[in-house]
């Protein structure tokens, strides 16, 4: 028999360690011989591994739990301050940065406006170096922790390739083919993760939001505001596709000859079922402060805006539905602006979509609306370079 070769073992190793510390993690409090009991490794291979994950500061004892007869066992969980990580939201009129620490738990939220008009050749370089100035500030500032910065998420809304992290295009900036990634891990000496948008709220809803309840393994998230974009969960995982542009939905065809739309085509989802479309039906740019007085003038029962509400809440649930045919998630959860409109979209949003599947009697869809509103994507952002940084496997399967 040959003998394996010390790549395997030490694959195997990594193995086992990553899948304990995804225990504890999702555990909270567990002990070694629950560990055991769970991954099927002795429990001399455990307390080896939980040693060394003890000794690299991913894990800490946290007092005794409860004796089933004998000995109380000593709990270990997460070593949530062992380093920290910053994810970064570039929305269209700011950034959010948030800081958390392992856990996730957010310990700073800061919105920064953009320094100055985007606009001419020099605009993505100007923008990159605010970034960096406004990510170096933030370091200087961060806890002490033995492991520090551990890596930095950042959000784009628009075409991001993965996994080179190269910005293919910025819709709202016309930017394209941009290489921040290099830079920024230049600059900032950490790893850094640059995805889209409605990818990384997606896995910040599925881990710390709407869709974070155990058994959970296939989500459908949908961003929701000028346009309209999908992040998937799918069978644990976040589905990026080829080449990382899975979930521009908002621009599936709806209508033959329909609207025509900014990407050439007509017809598309988004010309009807985004913010963006219920402005347009109102005779309203689509502008900063929008959303603040669509919300004003449905306090006030405004009928117009209700009625443009239920009209795009009608045309989510056809887009919706084909999704559903598509992919059957178990939940779908909708983010962005278009979420704070929630109780008067959902009525003609779940009729149009249940109207869909009325031949199957039994088959409920739930839709549920993001829990984390504009943190969703910096936790996101975060979210993906702790998963990263701890090797680890789907948290809810
Ligand atoms: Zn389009």
């Amino acid at each position: 028999m040959n003998k394996p070769a010390s790549g395997d073992s030490s694959f195997l190793k990594n193995m086992n360690k990553s899948t304990l510390l995804n225990m504890v993690r999702a555990q909270r409090a567990v002990s070694r011989a629950e560990l055991a009991k769970r991954t099927k490794l002795t429990r001399a291979t455990v307390s080896a591994l939980v040693e060394e994950l003890i000794e690299e500061h991913l894990v800490v004892e946290t007092g005794t739990g409860e004796s089933s007869g004998g000995r109380k066992p000593v709990m270990l969980e997460l070593n949530a301050s062992a380093g920290c990580v910053i994810g970064i939201d570039l929305r269209v009129t700011n950034l959010l940065m948030l800081v958390t620490d392992m856990r996730g738990v957010v310990l700073k939220k800061q919105v920064i406006s953009y320094d100055s008009d985007p606009g001419g050749a020099a605009g993505p370089d100007r923008r990159l170096n605010q970034i960096i100035g406004v990510l170096e500030e933030a370091v200087i500032a961060l806890p002490e922790s033995p492991l520090g910065l551990i890596g930095v998420g950042v959000g784009i809304h628009g075409f991001v390739e993965y996994p080179s992290g190269r910005i293919a295009f910025m819709p709202h900036t016309g930017w394209k083919n941009l290489q921040w990634k290099s830079v920024l891990e230049e600059r900032l000496g950490v790893p850094v993760l640059i995805d889209n948008e409605a990818n990384l709220a997606a896995l910040g809803e599925w881990e710390y939001g709407a869709g974070a309840n155990p058994g959970c393994t296939n989500m459908l998230y949908l961003s929701v505001a000028g346009g309209i974009g999908a992040g998937l969960i799918l069978n644990g995982e976040l589905f990026r596709g080829g080449g990382g542009f899975a979930g521009e939905v908002g621009h599936t065809t709806l209508e033959t000859n329909g609207r025509p739309c900014s990407c050439g085509n007509k017809g598309c989802w988004e010309r009807y079922a985004s913010e963006q479309a219920v402005a347009g039906e109102l005779g309203l740019s689509y502008a900063p402060g929008i959303t603040e007085e669509l919300l004003r003038r449905m306090k006030e029962k405004d009928a117009e805006v209700l009625a443009a509400l239920q009209q795009a809440g009608a045309y989510l649930g056809i887009g919706i539905g084909n999704m559903m045919h598509t992919l059957n998630p178990q939940m779908i959860v909708i983010g962005g602006s278009m979420s704070r409109y929630a109780s008067w979209l959902h009525d003609s949003l779940q009729q149009s979509l249940q109207a869909r599947f009325s031949y199957l009697s039994s088959f409920r869809v739930q839709v549920d609306y993001s829990q984390l509103g504009e943190d969703g994507c910096a936790l996101g952002a975060a979210t993906s370079l702790i998963r990263e940084r701890l090797r680890l496997q789907p948290a809810n399967s």
